[in-house]
């Protein structure tokens, strides 16, 4: 079993004032969880909260990760924040190519390609968002949509380990609809089949692959015993400690049980 991560994304939520009652509830629970250091926790928190979370969270091994950055380390780039900048507030994780980030704000398969690359090359761990829209999986675009977002990944990047891959259903984010069992692991078995046909079967069985997509203490269990579904991107269900703590706990458990 490949150890577990469970990654809150608070998306644009919470402010700097919330952090440190959600962190006491959180961290008071986690003292509880046996074979807690057995799962990665991370929590990526809006870019102005990072610090604060980071100084909250520097004596544990919980990861806290920054939603988006630049792919180039500096310049004139109004608005954007760079790697190095994350580093300086201890940040060494990053979500790219989250569904809203190429929604909302253009990002293309190469952007999230260069700023894989650049997160590496800059020593962090990148959790990278692929999935498909409703009308691209009713089209039965799924594994091509799938296969041409990792593969331009791939092209960027020599080390696949050192990434996560999160498999996030554009149609079941923050909708309440979750991929059945079965479609999420169709999905990250081909994944996993694609990294090992370009990085071979050794770094295929390494790499995590996270589910994201309504993923709630109900449904985390059942995703868990997928045999290529190694945790959760969570978007609602980490904003509040109790159901976030609820799917570290379930993780937990799973380890300990394997
Ligand atoms: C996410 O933000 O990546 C996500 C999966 O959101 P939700 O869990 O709310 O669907």
């Amino acid at each position: 079993m490949r150890k577990p991560m469970i990654a809150g994304n608070w998306k644009m939520n919470m402010m700097i004032g919330d952090l440190e009652g959600y962190m006491r509830a959180f961290l008071s629970g986690i003292e509880k969880v046996s074979a807690v250091d057995q799962v990665d926790i991370c929590f990526s928190t809006p870019f102005l909260q990072l610090a604060e979370a980071q100084k909250i969270l520097t004596k544990t091994p919980i990861l806290v990760a920054a939603q988006n950055v630049h792919f180039e380390n500096a310049g004139a780039f109004t608005g954007e924040i760079s790697l190095p900048m994350l580093t300086e507030v201890g940040v060494k994780t990053v979500i790219v190519g989250h569904s809203e980030r190429r929604q909302y704000f253009s990002e293309t398969d190469e952007t999230v390609a260069l700023k894989t690359a650049a997160a590496i090359k800059n020593g962090f761990l990148p959790i990278v968002c692929v999935g498909e829209t409703q009308e691209e999986r009713e089209s039965d675009k799924t594994k091509e949509v799938i296969e041409n977002q990792v593969k331009t990944v791939f092209n960027s990047v020599q080390d696949i380990t050192k990434t996560v891959i999160a498999y996030e259903p554009v149609w079941a984010i923050g909708t309440g609809l979750t991929a059945s069992n079965e479609q999420a692991q169709e999905v990250h078995g081909f994944i996993r089949a694609l990294i090992a046909e370009k990085y071979g079967r050794q770094a295929a069985e390494a790499v995590r692959i996270l589910y994201g997509g309504s993923a709630k203490p109900a449904n985390i269990g059942q995703l868990l015993d997928q045999p290529d579904i190694d945790g959760g991107l969570v978007g609602g269900a980490s904003l509040k400690p109790e159901s976030f703590l609820e799917m570290v706990q379930i993780a937990a458990k799973k380890v300990a049980q394997a």
